[in-house]
């Protein structure tokens, strides 16, 4: 079975490479005047108020029948001033994009550029830099991944805890990263070569630091680390409705995978940045491991969030970044 980054037409998504290759050929295309998220609103007038009322009655009564498969969790919510913080820290990461020399080039962006050979001065740059990190990046993500599942309550489960060494021994037997042209803007794992991550060339080039490149090997490792039997299932899918409650947004199925993948790449980036303390400021070197998703063409699909909603998913899951992203800013500020 293979992991491969999804590629459905306009709506192929860079760094939220999918999980198998049927989900290729599932890739419908979005009907971008329909709504995705939300419903319609009810409205209720005149002579059909009763009627209405018969129908709210039925469909309460339908509903609460209905056994629902999150009723027992806690819902998380966001406050107005948390919200306000993460849009504030949304606005240093995709101003950092402007004006880092060492930024990571918009998903949009790199899909607009024509391929990229092996050989090319950037892309062997990009190639050195991802088997450089590789090693480090293995073992960031994977205290990443221990640390995520003991935020999420699964670290006491001896049956969880079986899933992670197996899910750790996955990881650790990646050895390689190959450089490839015609995945242009993507990273992909195939579960059949399992100790190699494919690399588009534009991608190798787009990501211009060390930041940027160990979010990403480390969102790829995440779906090794997840396996071909989805053995982080309950993981994942806590983090896609913990992202579901404090968005709104609709984030399940594969969309949960790749949002905990992302999560899990930010977290090893900023593992990173806090082991190797240096002089640029550590706001720019956050943003740099998400900055990818500051697009002008805001476009998900079934199976990935939208670029920029996937940062505000990922804001909210980690309200330690958005701390940090303001914190730096304030300091500046100041004489
Ligand atoms: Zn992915």
């Amino acid at each position: 079975m293979n992991i491969s980054c999804k590629e459905s037409g306009q709506y192929r998504n860079a760094v939220a490479s999918g999980r198998r290759m049927r989900l290729r050929l599932l890739g419908g295309q979005l009907d971008p005047t329909r709504p995705r998220y939300g419903t319609d609103p009810i409205v209720v007038c005149g002579r059909n108020l009763l009627l209405v009322a018969l129908i709210l009655v039925f469909l309460s009564t339908a509903l609460a029948q209905k056994p629902s498969s999150h009723s027992s969790r806690p819902h998380a919510s966001i406050s107005p001033e948390a919200k306000a913080l993460l849009e504030e820290a949304i606005g240093v990461v995709c101003t950092q994009a402007k004006l880092d020399p060492k930024s990571s080039i918009a998903i949009d962006e790199m899909q607009a550029r024509p391929s990229l050979p092996v050989q090319s001065p950037e892309a062997r740059a990009g190639a050195e830099r991802a088997q450089r990190l590789l090693p480090l990046t293995k073992s960031l993500m994977i205290a990443s991944l221990q640390e995520l599942a003991t935020e999420y309550g699964f670290r006491k489960s001896p049956n969880f805890q079986q899933r992670i060494k197996q899910a750790i021994a996955r990881v650790n037997s990646v050895k390689r990263v190959r450089p490839d042209m015609d995945s242009r803007d993507n990273a992909s794992v195939y579960l059949s070569r399992p100790h190699v991550i494919t690399f588009g060339t534009i991608f190798l080039a787009g990501l211009r630091s060390d930041e940027g490149m160990i979010s990403v090997l480390a969102h790829e490792l995440m779906h090794i680390a997840d396996g071909d039997n989805d053995s982080l299932r309950p993981l994942v899918a806590a983090v896609g409705n913990k992202a579901s409650d404090l968005t709104g947004l609709d984030i399940h199925g594969q969309r949960s995978e790749e949002i905990a993948c992302d999560l899990i790449g930010a977290m090893a980036a900023r593992a990173y940045i806090t082991s190797t303390p240096g002089y640029e400021s550590i706001a720019r070197r956050l943003a740099r491991s998400i900055q990818h998703n500051c697009v002008e063409l805001d476009e998900g699909d079934e199976d990935h969030l939208s670029p920029r909603s996937t940062i505000r998913a990922l804001l909210a899951l980690n309200p330690e970044l958005v701390r940090e992203l303001i914190n730096d800013r304030e300091e500046r500020k100041l004489p």
